[in-house]
């Protein structure tokens, strides 16, 4: 199959008539119109076999998470999806395997569609297996969640849950084992992570700053301390309360899970104490839970405190995705 086939097969669909799309895939450039007063958001995400997935990894989930992943960055800077672009690698054997990539466009339309994120461009090439989605978003001038907006005595909160895609990572390596019905339940969030799209819009103007958890928590709210200049103390059993296990494990590596598991998709945003009303109002209105796990403060570096205010002396690097494996 070459390459224009391919891509008419299993990747072109009409252009919507309507909305930011003025020109969808099939001319040298897609043309998007944002809407007046908005600036344009974009974000790039690669994912290499054998290094974010892995070789036998189902192709809808895959195609899900690709956009996913992405999808979770327009959402840490409050911005609403207009597109996407995609540039696939594709070894021969999978080129070849027509079942497979209809599988893996059914993930990425279904998620496309639910975000109203059409594919309006992209590019085929042989080579090892690489999925490069790029996402094109807008959110009006001035009101993005930025990294850099933290202020000392901003609370600082989490979306949804912690952990549980380290914890099906590491049951899908061997590290430990769960208990069936929580590893499918673990196995759905590394797998088909939830972009808090609805959450990052009902956060503009309320948040301070935003960061999605692709890597870990420690690791994520530390870009926000960096571009900031600001230190955090967090509250260690808070945020590993966001995980709920279902499985005898330790506790240390429970809350090594929630404090440094990448692959959660969750949004850390800061915003200042007197909007704490409008920041449960927010996830309310997003059908997103949201926690408080700790306070910004003056300074830098980050304090990890224990259930009696002390400080851990544990420290959590954050996790490289398969680096170890
Ligand atoms: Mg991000």
């Amino acid at each position: 199959m070459g390459e224009f086939e391919l891509i008419d097969r299993f990747f072109k669909r009409r252009t919507p008539a309507s909305g930011a799309v003025a020109l969808g895939i099939g001319d040298d450039c897609a043309l998007l119109r944002p809407a007046p007063g908005m600036q344009i958001a974009i974000s790039t995400d690669m994912l290499v076999e054998g290094r974010h997935f892995l070789p036998d990894v189902d192709p809808e989930h895959l195609g899900h998470k690709a956009l996913a992943v992405n999808l979770s960055d327009l959402a840490a800077m409050g911005a609403e999806p207009l597109g996407c672009t995609l540039a696939l690698a594709l070894p021969p054997e999978r080129a070849r395997d027509a079942g497979w990539l209809t599988a893996l466009a059914r993930g990425l339309f279904a998620l496309a569609d639910a975000h109203a994120c059409p594919l309006i461009g992209g590019d085929t090439t042989a080579g090892p297996l690489n999925l490069c989605l790029t996402v094109f978003g807008q959110v009006p001038a001035g009101q993005a969640l930025r990294r850099d907006g933290a202020q000392a005595g901003d609370h600082i909160w989490v979306s949804g849950t912690l952990g549980h895609a380290r914890l099906a990572l590491g049951a899908l390596r061997g590290e430990w084992t769960l208990p069936p019905a929580v590893l499918a339940a673990a196995r759905q969030r590394l797998e088909r992570p939830t972009p808090r799209l609805a959450l990052g819009r009902a956060l503009r103007g309320i948040a301070h700053s935003a960061i999605d958890v692709s890597d870990g928590l420690l690791g994520d709210l530390g870009h926000i301390l960096k571009a900031s200049g600001t230190g955090a103390s967090i509250d260690a059993a808070a945020a590993s309360r966001l995980l709920a296990a279902g499985a005898a494990l330790d506790a240390e590596t429970l809350r090594t899970a929630a404090l440094a598991g990448g692959d959660d998709y969750e949004l850390v945003f800061t915003a200042p104490p007197a909007a704490r009303a409008a920041v449960l109002r927010a996830g309310h209105a997003s059908a997103t839970p949201v926690s408080r796990i700790g306070t910004i403060t003056a300074g830098t570096g980050l304090r990890l405190l224990g259930a009696d205010g002390q400080p851990l002396r544990q420290t959590y690097a954050s996790f490289d995705h398969f680096a170890r494996s």
